[in-house]
């Protein structure tokens, strides 16, 4: 529990953001990062000021998700200059401070913790404060998750004492994929919701099935797999070219093809069984994981794309 001076420090610092939305998940590659990242460029560019804060300490990939990596933050007399991926969307990153960006972090715990605190005191968030301040955390429920909620409910005396609201935390995004070995984990980040009583906003069913728009069958050049060779499959434009004369319609469809046999009930089950809000599912898209590569908005640069309307949609329900 911290001092009555830090505490004081803490709730200076964050007293201009309206809400804190934790993203978390059971496991590690489920699209925690993408979630939390996407997820914050769509409400950025629906006009809300928005931070992004990557306490991922031992695997940053917002910097990049994002388009700001190796870009460095300044330290003023107001604290740490976060970078801005657009007028809307300051982001705040282990890896800025890091010399080099992929340098290995093995920290132990009270350091994290000494840094994740860092995070919350020293980053000036810009003048006029945070609409929603994004926290992309570790994957599991680990002794940096107990000290941001924990940093978070000193900060935030005030959202403590709302009727029945006892967190700091505004609420929490929980990210998994449909198979069973990753929804075993988010179970644990249910209860531990519930033992810290941050409110579940709701759960992501991400990577549930492969989509792709027939028009996007370009994706397969050079990845058609002979043995253990992928050679050039260059007839795509060929193929494209007679789709659009003889069936045009075609096109615009979209194929699927289911990737992780769903459990049980899969992550909607789950959500109904701890009676939290289910928010949709994100196919896996090819395009999805290509706005990521390229650091760019998801939603805004291919609006038409499998994922995206799934992904406003969830953007929709996470608005407080
Ligand atoms: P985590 O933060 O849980 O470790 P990431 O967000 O880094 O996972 O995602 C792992 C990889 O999968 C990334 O390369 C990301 O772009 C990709 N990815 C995540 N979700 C999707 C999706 N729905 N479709 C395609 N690629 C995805």
């Amino acid at each position: 529990v911290a001092k009555e001076e830090e505490r004081a420090v803490l709730r200076t610092s964050l007293s201009d953001v309206s809400h804190v939305i934790l993203v978390l998940s059971g496991k590690g590659g489920v699209g925690k990062s993408t979630v939390s990242t996407q997820v914050a460029q769509a409400l950025s560019s629906r006009g809300f000021s928005v931070g992004l804060l990557d306490v991922d300490i031992c695997g940053p990939s917002v910097p990049r998700m994002a388009g700001v990596v190796g870009r460095t933050v300044h330290q003023s007399q107001r604290g740490w200059e976060p970078v801005y991926a657009n007028p809307n969307l300051a982001v705040m990153s282990i890896s800025f401070l890091l010399e080099e960006g992929d340098a290995a972090v093995v920290w132990r715990g009270p350091r994290k913790n000494g840094l994740i605190k860092q995070f919350l005191t020293e980053t000036d968030w810009g003048d006029g404060g945070l609409d929603y301040l994004i926290v992309d955390t570790p994957p599991g429920t680990s002794d940096e998750h107990i000290s941001i909620v924990q940093y978070l409910n000193d900060a935030r005396p005030m959202m403590m004492s709302d009727d029945g609201n006892k967190s700091g935390a505004s609420g929490a995004i929980v990210v998994t994929t449909p198979e069973e070995v990753s929804m075993a984990d988010v179970r644990k980040e249910l209860n531990f919701c519930k033992k810290t009583s941050v409110p579940v906003l709701g759960i992501v069913e991400n990577m549930s099935g492969l989509q792709m728009r027939v028009s996007d069958l370009s994706f397969f050049r050079e990845r058609i797999i002979n043995g253990s060779e992928t050679v050039p499959f260059d007839c795509t434009d060929d193929a494209l070219s007679l789709l659009r004369e003889k069936c045009p319609e075609v096109l615009s469809m979209i194929a699927a093809a289911d990737v992780f046999p769903p459990s049980g009930g899969g992550p909607r089950g789950m959500a109904e069984k701890f009676n939290v809000p289910y928010l949709g599912k994100l196919p896996l898209d090819p395009n999805l994981l290509k706005a990521c590569e390229d650091g760019v908005s998801f939603v805004e640069k291919y609006p038409s794309s499998p994922a995206a309307s799934p992904l406003n949609a969830i953007v929709d329900k996470i608005i407080l």
